[in-house]
C-alpha cells in the first residue's frame, strides 16, 4: 500500500482559472466531472466515484486538467445515499490513486469553502473568485485564499530505538509518530523539535526531510520528518498522549507488518507515520 492522497495528477492551470470565460467553457464540457463532497465524504455508486455533470449543477471550484484533458470541478452535496468517507476509501484502496488525490483537493477546497462566508476584516459577505481559488470582500476589498496548514510529524531514533506514541482517542494498539502544528515564526525543524519535548521530554539534535503528504481533515499538510534524539528519558505530556515508548526494531518491524505479538500497529499503512517509521528502520 502507498501513502493516500499523494498522487493528483490534475494540471490546476492558475493563469487560467481567473478567467471567467475559459472556466465556463470547461465546465459546459460534456466530459466535465462534478465531486460532490459532504463532509468528509464523497459519493460512490458500483464502487466507483460518482460524479455529476458540471454544466448542470453550480460548481463551487474548479480542480484542473487531468492528462486526459477532462475537466474536474467540486461542489458541496445534500446527498445522504451513497456516501464513502475518504479514510476509509484510502484503507480499502478503493479507488485509484490519482482519484484519491484529486479527492483530496476538493475536500479541502470545499471545506474552506463552507467556513470562508464572511470576510475575517469587517464581517462583510465574500464573492468567491477565480473559480473557487479565492474569496474577495465586497466591504474592505481584502482577498483570502485557501489555506492549508503545515503540520510536522517525527520519527525520533535512539540507538537503533525508536519514539512512537499513542493518543487516547485512537484505536486499541496503534501507535504513532509525535505531530503538531508548525506555530507562526518557526523553522519546520524547530517545530518537530518543540512538539516533541513538549509531548515526550526528548531533546532533538539532527532532523531530516522525508517526505510529505496532503492531508484532508481538514486541510493540512503533513511534512514528514526523522529526527535523532539527544537524550532519552521520556517525560510523556499525559495532555496530549496517553503513551510514549521507545520500540525496538524487532518490535517495530512487527508494528509495520500487522504482526505484532500484543496487537499493536504502527499507523494505517496510507498515512505518512506507516512510511517515516519503514523508512527510520531502514536506518
Ligand atoms: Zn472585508
Amino acid at each position: 500500500m502507498t501513502l493516500a492522497y499523494i498522487l493528483n495528477p490534475l494540471d490546476r492551470r492558475a493563469n487560467d482559472r481567473s478567467n471567467a470565460a475559459w472556466v465556463l467553457a470547461q465546465r459546459q464540457r460534456p466530459d466535465a466531472r462534478l465531486i460532490r463532497i459532504a463532509g468528509d465524504s464523497t459519493l460512490i455508486k458500483d464502487g466507483q466515484l460518482e460524479t455529476a455533470n458540471a454544466a448542470s449543477v453550480e460548481p463551487t471550484v474548479f480542480l484542473g486538467l487531468d492528462p486526459q484533458g477532462t475537466p474536474w470541478f467540486a461542489c458541496r452535496t445534500e446527498e445522504k445515499e451513497g456516501l464513502r468517507d475518504l479514510r476509509s476509501l484510502a484503507m480499502e484502496e478503493a479507488l485509484p490513486a490519482e482519484e484519491l488525490g484529486i479527492l483530496a483537493q476538493a475536500r479541502s477546497t470545499i471545506q474552506w469553502h463552507e467556513r470562508r462566508n464572511f470576510c475575517s476584516n469587517c464581517a462583510a459577505k465574500l464573492e468567491v473568485a477565480d473559480a473557487g481559488y479565492r474569496r474577495h470582500c465586497t466591504g474592505c476589498g481584502m482577498d483570502h485564499f485557501p489555506r492549508t496548514d503545515p503540520v510536522v510529524i517525527m520519527v525520533v531514533r535512539h540507538e537503533g530505538r525508536i519514539l512512537l506514541g499513542r493518543q487516547k482517542s485512537w484505536k486499541p494498539g496503534m501507535y504513532s509518530a509525535l505531530a503538531g502544528f508548525v506555530e507562526p515564526g518557526e523553522t519546520i525543524e524547530d517545530a518537530a523539535r518543540r512538539e516533541v519535548f513538549e509531548e515526550a521530554g526528548i531533546r532533538v539534535g539532527a532532523v531530516r526531510y522525508v517526505t510529505s503528504q496532503p492531508w484532508p481533515f481538514l486541510s493540512n499538510l503533513m511534512i514528514g520528518l526523522i529526527g535523532e534524539a539527544a537524550s532519552a528519558e521520556i517525560t510523556l505530556d499525559q495532555n496530549e498522549l496517553e503513551d510514549a515508548r521507545w520500540f525496538s526494531p524487532e518490535d517495530a518491524r512487527l508494528m509495520v507488518a500487522h504482526q505484532h505479538p500484543d496487537g499493536l500497529y504502527a499507523a494505517n499503512p496510507f498515512a505518512i507515520a506507516h512510511e517515516l517509521v519503514k523508512t527510520a528502520l531502514e536506518g
